[in-house]
């Protein structure tokens, strides 16, 4: 479900005009509903809720949206945050979470990152590796501290995602092997500085199967049952994000829908709910993704003998997940029209063949300046930018009801170059 629709044939955000929105900021830019934001977050946590699962805390995964008004939105509704950087562990504290619900992830935490969370009095630590447990023990240690620590074991179990978001398998650098696992707690337990409070997973991303949540669930509740015999005193379960969300608009064709959030929650519960532990998540796609659009405008139309191109003025640099991904992002005109449509690649003026956010996307013939749509960017899109080819960050705008405000602004070229100098003696 998403607030984004056609009012009178114009798209809306909300209440607001897509089409005024970009008179006043100008195109390319980034459109957040907070409504849906909100939407989003609370079907999940009802979901688990009446799963039976009161022990519950949804951290959100700040990486695919980070935004500090996005962030700050859910910290509104009771989310935590899942981060995995200093850069992230500062945006969800200045946003106002609490530090108390904040879960530090990532396999390249490095001493002073550890440092500034641990100064923080952040809830928990997702250790992925033994020199890493060995590395925070010395320091939270040297601050007087012990840490709290969940060890994230790789369950080795193909997710069924696009292999650049499959992250549980035993080729791919995340977590501690499972058959290392009890070894891992081991290690811990025998360490001042650390204490081993819980098991961490994290799969992948854009799951659109319950079937290999369902196994690597089985997989942590017999790994607890081995944990506890073993006398760990295991409190916390962080199941990891990576429900899947449909990239998809009504009449798409596209019937790939993922599973529903309530039949997420009640298979947590069914393998997990009478564990006693806390129930720890760490979603982000399915909070941002259908919660944020790309506005762009055309720039011009080129038909060429073998392909029709519609050039706009967003680009890879905007939204990088068609080409990194071969990801599909829905695309529509803001102002409907019905006239004949012809078949189209959407491509930007970055100078590199994968730039493209559609291919074979079937729309009218549009005069430069006519308004397009770029719907399900609101995860891993404005976070994934760059200033490749030199072009300016797309400023983002967040719609609240009839309220709206641009949350980041597009920087200036004095702005962009500020870092940049040529040295005297060149
Ligand atoms: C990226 C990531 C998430 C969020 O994944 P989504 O698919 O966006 O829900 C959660 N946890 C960890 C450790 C991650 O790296």
């Amino acid at each position: 479900m998403d607030e984004f629709g056609y009012h009178d044939g114009a798209l809306h955000a909300e209440q607001v005009s897509i089409e005024a929105l970009a008179e006043t900021v100008g195109t390319p830019f980034y459109c957040y509903s907070a409504a849906t934001l909100r939407h989003h977050y609370h079907v999940l946590d009802t979901a688990l809720a009446d799963a039976g699962l009161a022990e519950r805390l949804i951290c959100y995964s700040v990486k695919a949206n980070s935004n500090l008004a996005v962030i700050a939105t859910l910290a509104q509704m009771g989310a935590g945050a899942d981060i995995v950087s200093q850069g992230e562990l500062r945006r969800a504290l200045q946003a106002g979470v609490p530090s108390e619900k904040i879960v530090f992830s990532g396999v390249g935490k490095t001493a002073e990152e550890m440092r500034a969370a641990l100064e923080a009095g952040i809830l928990q630590f997702n250790v992925e590796s033994l020199s890493e447990i060995d590395l925070l023990a010395e320091t939270a240690g040297a601050l007087g501290k012990t840490a709290e620590i969940a060890l994230r074991v790789n369950p080795d179990i193909e997710a069924g995602t696009h292999k650049k978001i499959s992250t549980g398998t035993a080729e791919t650098k995340f977590g501690i092997a499972w058959e290392e696992a009890e070894a891992g707690f081991a290690h811990a337990r025998a360490l001042d500085g650390v204490e081993a409070v819980g098991i961490d997973i994290h799969i992948g991303s854009q799951i659109t199967d319950l079937t290999p949540f369902r196994r690597a669930f089985e997989k942590v509740g017999a790994l607890l049952t081995a944990l506890r015999a073993d006398g760990h005193d295991i409190r916390r379960l962080d199941l990891g994000g990576g429900l899947g969300v449909p990239y998809a608009r009504e009449g798409d064709g596209n019937n790939a829908l993922p599973p529903d959030p309530r039949a997420y929650a009640q298979l947590i519960a069914e393998t997990l709910g009478a564990s006693g532990c806390t129930i720890m998540l760490e979603p982000g796609r399915l909070i941002a993704a259908n919660a944020g659009i790309l506005v762009t405008s055309v720039v011009r139309c080129k038909q060429g003998q073998a392909k029709n191109f519609m050039i706009v003025d967003a680009a890879m640099t905007e939204l990088m997940r068609p080409t990194l991904y071969d990801a599909h992002h829905p695309i529509a005109p803001v102002l409907k029209d019905e006239s004949a449509t012809k078949n189209w690649d959407v491509v930007g003026p970055v100078c590199e063949t994968g730039d493209f956010l559609g291919l074979d996307r079937a729309l009218p013939i549009l005069q430069p300046g006519a308004l397009l749509a770029v719907f399900a960017a609101g995860a891993y899109g404005a976070v994934l930018g760059s200033a490749y080819n030199t072009r300016l960050a797309a400023p983002e705008v967040l719609v609240d009801g009839d309220k709206w405000a641009v949350v980041r602004a597009r920087p200036d070229y004095e702005a962009l170059l500020a870092g940049e100098a040529i040295p005297d003696w060149l």
